[in-house]
């Protein structure tokens, strides 16, 4: 009776109507985490993933022990763009507003509508206004362009005094963790930070600026301003991991109010944005860890939590060489190399000053990326870039930008399988995983605007 293409509409709307029904019937979450790993593309997991095997296989883990990533065991799978108003590729800042607001805005802006100037209602004063809690944490200082759209509004990302300002007067921030505010010189992020310190102090927040004032932290206390450096994760460990921040948030936040509670791993994007692998993968895992202590709360109350991982946009271009990427000791590859690429700074420095030459300098380059046998063209390839000098640089600087540098961090990644196209970010879609109450509205092909509106809409009905 119906045509071949009626029936299959029919099933089609069947299944979506299935799918809606359940999550209908779900309880509204109390408690909902936004995770943002910051530049991670899809690819950028899957990198992650298998150096994080190989690196269990090769410590002589038996096969059935070994582990993957947690956020990769999050059951419903989606896609979002990540577009700009004025740009098919976006920075932090319009992705992040649109995450925070439901609306899009121009890259550089956060949460104003640049034509109109009107100022967008951010996620903490929705979600401060329906009675919860917020938690901000971000392993980039908290006046950063995606920390800061969570709470700010301002014409330029690079109002780092006047976001800093905005943060310390807000009475809208339950929990901040993260390290010191930041500014465009660094001389000048000092007195950036000491003034938001002070205003904040006057505010009523309370700052913990160590270890043993962090681990005293109890519930009932308000606004709190969690301090602490965070290097690269292959650069040093963190005094106070994002995981971490992730659990004592949860134990301050935890209430009958519920809470909504935004995490991001930055450094991915600044991994990818000097396309280093070795750097790439630690910090993904690090992120991986912070999703996993919220992924352990979820466990004691399923029904209440709602966990959302995604990412604002992709950066570097991130292609795979899945041959070299599944090779058997592919995370030595990575682990030969010790520190990030911008660390590598100080070595080549040093060659400058000593008008080193290239073969008095090569045992120390291949001992720094941990590379020792380069073939006949990559050898002369790199002394022709040694000798020549010079830069080369993306849109964003995020560090070292010597080609020689580059030259290195992307042979070291190129050799475990990891392939970068570009030093910016690019207009990929990235990848939404999902899990826990209402974790099906962020299945399927979605965009980081239509994500934030999912959160509000969750929490408008679960307060009406
Ligand atoms: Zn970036």
């Amino acid at each position: 009776m119906f045509t071949r293409k009626v029936r299959v509409l029919i099933t089609v709307c069947l299944a979506v109507l299935g799918i809606t029904g359940a999550a209908c019937a779900e309880t509204l979450p109390k408690y909902i985490f936004l995770f943002i790993g910051d530049g991670m593309g899809s690819t950028h997991v899957r990198a992650a993933e298998c150096y994080f095997k190989d690196a269990q296989i090769q410590r002589g883990l038996a096969a059935e022990k070994i582990a993957g990533l947690t956020l990769l065991t999050l059951p419903m799978r989606g896609r979002a763009t990540t577009f700009a108003k004025d740009s098919v590729v976006t920075d932090s800042a319009a992705s992040a507003t649109a995450f925070s607001s439901g609306y899009k805005t121009d890259n550089g802006v956060l949460n104003i509508d640049p034509k109109t100037g009107r100022k967008f209602d951010v996620m903490s004063q929705f979600v401060k206004r329906h009675g919860m809690r917020v938690g901000i944490i971000s392993s980039a200082a908290p006046n950063h362009a995606t920390p800061a759209a969570f709470y700010a509004h301002v014409e330029d990302r690079d109002m780092y005094p006047e976001i800093a300002m905005q943060l310390a007067a807000s009475g809208l921030l339950d929990y901040v963790g993260g390290p010191t505010m930041l500014d465009v010189a660094d001389t000048a992020a000092k007195a950036t930070d000491a003034k938001a310190r002070e205003a904040a102090l006057k505010n009523g927040y309370t700052i913990v600026e160590d270890r043993q004032c962090f681990d005293a932290l109890k519930p009932g206390a308000q606004r709190i301003w969690v301090r602490s450096d965070m290097p690269m994760v292959i650069d040093g460990k963190h005094e106070i991991p994002l995981a971490e921040h992730v659990g004592k948030a949860i134990e301050l936040l935890a209430g009958p109010e519920g809470f909504f509670m935004m995490v991001e791993g930055a450094a991915i994007d600044w991994a990818s944005h000097t396309n280093d692998g070795a750097a790439l993968v630690q910090e993904v895992l690090e992120f991986d860890r912070a999703i996993a202590r919220a992924i352990e709360f979820y466990r004691t109350r399923p029904d209440e939590v709602l966990i959302v991982v995604t990412a604002d946009h992709e950066c570097g271009g991130l292609s795979l060489d899945e041959g070299r990427l599944n090779a058997p000791g592919m995370s030595k590859i990575l682990e030969g190399q010790k520190k990030s690429r911008n660390t590598s700074a100080e070595m080549f420095e040093k060659f400058e000053k000593g008008k080193i030459s290239f073969d008095a300098a090569l045992p120390q380059m291949k001992a720094f990326f941990g590379i020792q046998n380069l073939s006949d063209e990559e050898q002369a390839e790199c002394r022709k870039i040694f000798n020549e000098g010079g830069n080369e640089q993306g849109e964003h600087s995020y560090g070292d930008e010597r080609r020689i540098s580059l030259f290195w961090s992307r042979l070291v990644s190129a050799r475990a399988g990891i392939i970068w196209g570009c030093l910016d970010h690019t207009a990929a879609p990235v990848p939404v995983y999902a899990v826990g109450a209402q974790a099906a509205r962020f299945a399927g092909g979605s965009d980081n605007a239509l994500i934030g509106r999912y959160i509000r809409d969750i929490i408008s009905e679960r307060k009406k």
